[in-house]
């Protein structure tokens, strides 16, 4: 039977399959053609320069009209362009007469067009190389091709007033699998960096109407930006430059004219030692597993989604059991390998979204988000069992086994990350009491107990909303404000702070004034036209990069109790949202 018959679609998809080899091969002949015709053109362009013979220009005006016709044929349109532009500043070559040698026309503009012509090859070298990578990189795409930056997968900044450049480099990184943003000037850098996350951030020095430098500034100020890597890309060569760049804090000094490669490797070295840094902060370095600063701060994270969006979510708290007597047996070095051992297996037993943590000596953690109780105690006996039957380290030809005792708690409303470990950590303990070598669950008693605390006519605390786009920026809010009788909740975006102002009363709001889908000043006025919002005494203290004074003006007419402009000190903000809400 013939199965053709049977699948029509095959036909046609083999059909746009076989145009789209044949379109492939047009453009891999076509850049191979172009290497060629680019180099004719520069040679004809340098004997123009010296002296504009006809039949020079001739051939020049011949290449360039037979690429601005072929180039869009193979979707190289900027070629096409380029090619467009520069027939157009040679159309007079075509007037001259065939017979008389052209630089006898006094009136013809040849320096002109050769200058302008030196430019605009240069920007069709750059697409020569864009379109020769791109095929390149075709040809070995099942092997490992390209450079070192494809294995990050980063989001880069570009901040250059150069076009032509920008473009191209944009182009280019966007081959070796980077995300990347254009800013043409500080301006517009400030916008793109208050609303996303960069790895890293390139920038030009000499920049209208502000300079380069004065960004740095802007960074240097800014506790969320301080640290982002950041490479200066600039046509000044000068020791000067160079020595303030560092100065400001800046990574790596590159001068234009500059290879893309080099470019590539310097960033992609600069980007490996940030993450190195982060390896550092947050990572054990004796078992590799996230140490307690990592993990205070992404359980503070994880609660925050809970509150959102309620899921259970549970805590396990780990001691391995008579641990000092195998240090004090076998030596300090057999109780690394085993701290070693018992981490390993522990994560290799986890879910990927599971938070292992190594919690101080010979305890660890385990955050199990979308887990009960009683899911937490089965995986842990697993787990326990699989300890129980296996040597977590061998030595010298010997083999080192453990067991641990491990106590759970799940969270419950109202719960502080504090109450929570300290109740998993009362299991564990419990656990040991009970003989050790056991999984234990927040007994109910203690259920109990806390319920009736949290029943206890407590104070109420007051409700601090805070609205911005920068996630950094919201976790350093909340980090330095936590200690406040607040309880604190977040949205990034306006719409979203919309949402949770018709569900429940804040006393107070600290509001970004520059966010996408809805902006700080447009919630301000939905806020008042709303009829659902009932709180109409809820403060705002607005938060803007806008520093102009219309803009504040503008703020305090729509509502604004307050009015900070970034980058601000934490420590007046925190005094200003303390006046808000009336702590002092
Ligand atoms: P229990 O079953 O009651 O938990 O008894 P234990 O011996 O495990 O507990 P104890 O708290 O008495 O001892 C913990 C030991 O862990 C003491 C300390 O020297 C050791 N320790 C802490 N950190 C490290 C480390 O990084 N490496 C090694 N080898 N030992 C460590
Ligand atoms: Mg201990
Ligand atoms: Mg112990």
């Amino acid at each position: 039977m013939n199965n053709t018959n049977l699948e029509p679609w095959k036909s046609s998809r083999s059909e746009s399959d076989k145009d789209a080899r044949i379109l492939r091969q047009g453009r891999k002949l076509f850049i191979r053609e172009f290497e060629k015709q680019l180099k004719e053109l520069e040679a004809l362009l340098d004997a123009i320069r010296a002296m504009p013979a006809v039949d020079d220009l001739n051939r020049f005006y011949r290449i360039i009209h037979t690429l601005k016709g072929s180039a869009p044929i193979f979707h190289y349109e900027r070629i096409g362009r380029l090619a467009e532009d520069l027939v157009r500043m040679w159309e007079w070559t075509q007037a001259i007469d065939q017979e008389q040698d052209a630089s006898f026309t006094t009136t013809n503009p040849v320096q002109e067009s050769v200058e302008r012509s030196v430019k605009l090859l240069l920007e069709m070298s750059m697409e020569y190389d864009i379109g020769i990578t791109e095929i390149q990189m075709d040809e070995q795409k099942d092997q490992s091709g390209g450079s070192m930056l494809r294995t990050l997968k980063s989001r880069l900044l570009l901040v250059d007033d150069d076009e032509v450049l920008r473009s191209y480099l944009t182009r280019r990184l966007q081959l070796d699998d980077c995300i990347v943003d254009e800013a043409a000037n500080v301006e517009s850098a400030i916008k793109l960096l208050r609303t996303h996350t960069y790895d890293l951030v390139t920038l030009d020095l000499m920049m209208h109407p502000q300079s380069g430098y004065e960004l740095f500034e802007y960074l240097k100020e800014d506790p969320t930006l301080k640290w982002l890597p950041l490479i200066v890309l600039s046509g000044r060569n000068d020791l000067n430059d160079k020595v303030r760049c560092f100065h400001l804090g800046a990574d790596d000094y590159v001068t234009k004219p500059f290879q893309y490669e080099e470019l590539a490797a310097r960033i992609y070295g600069v980007l490996k030692r940030t993450k190195n840094f982060e390896q550092l902060a947050f990572r054990d370095p004796l078992t590799g597993v996230f140490n307690r600063r990592y993990f205070d701060l992404q359980i503070g994270i994880e609660l925050q989604r809970i509150e959102r969006y309620p899921a259970p979510i549970s805590l396990v708290f780990i001691d391995i059991d008579f641990f000092k007597k195998i240090n004090d047996t076998y030596g300090h070095h057999v109780g690394d390998l085993v701290l070693q051992g018992l981490a390993h297996l522990l994560q290799v037993n986890l879910r990927s979204t599971d938070l292992l943590a190594r919690f101080g000596g010979e305890e660890f953690v385990i955050a199990l988000p979308n887990t009960s109780l009683e899911q937490a105690h089965s995986t842990m006996q697993n787990i326990l069992n699989k300890v129980r039957s296996n040597p977590v380290a061998q030595y010298e030809g010997k083999t080192f086994s453990i067991t641990f005792s491990a106590g759970i708690a799940q969270w419950q409303e109202g719960m502080t990350v504090a109450d929570w470990v300290s109740k998993a950590d009362e299991a564990m303990y419990q656990a040991k009491q009970q003989g050790r070598n056991r999984v234990l669950g927040s007994s109910s008693d203690h259920e109990v107990q806390q319920s009736k605390r949290r029943a206890l006519p407590l104070p109420e605390k007051k409700n601090l909303l805070i609205v911005d786009d920068d996630p950094i920026l919201r976790a350093i809010l909340t980090s330095h404000l936590e200690h406040l009788p607040i309880v604190i909740t977040h949205a990034s975006d306006g719409e979203e702070a919309l949402g949770l102002l018709q569900d429940k009363n804040y006393d107070a709001c600290i509001l970004d004034g520059m966010m996408p889908k809805l902006d700080g000043f447009s919630l301000l006025d939905q806020i008042k036209k709303d009829p659902r919002l009932v709180n109409s005494d809820m403060k705002v203290l607005m938060l803007s990069g806008k520093k102009k004074e219309d803009d504040l003006l503008k703020g305090y007419q729509m509502g604004a109790h307050d009015y900070m402009t970034k980058p601000f000190s934490l420590v007046e903000l925190e005094v200003r949202v303390k006046k808000l809400m009336n702590f002092i």
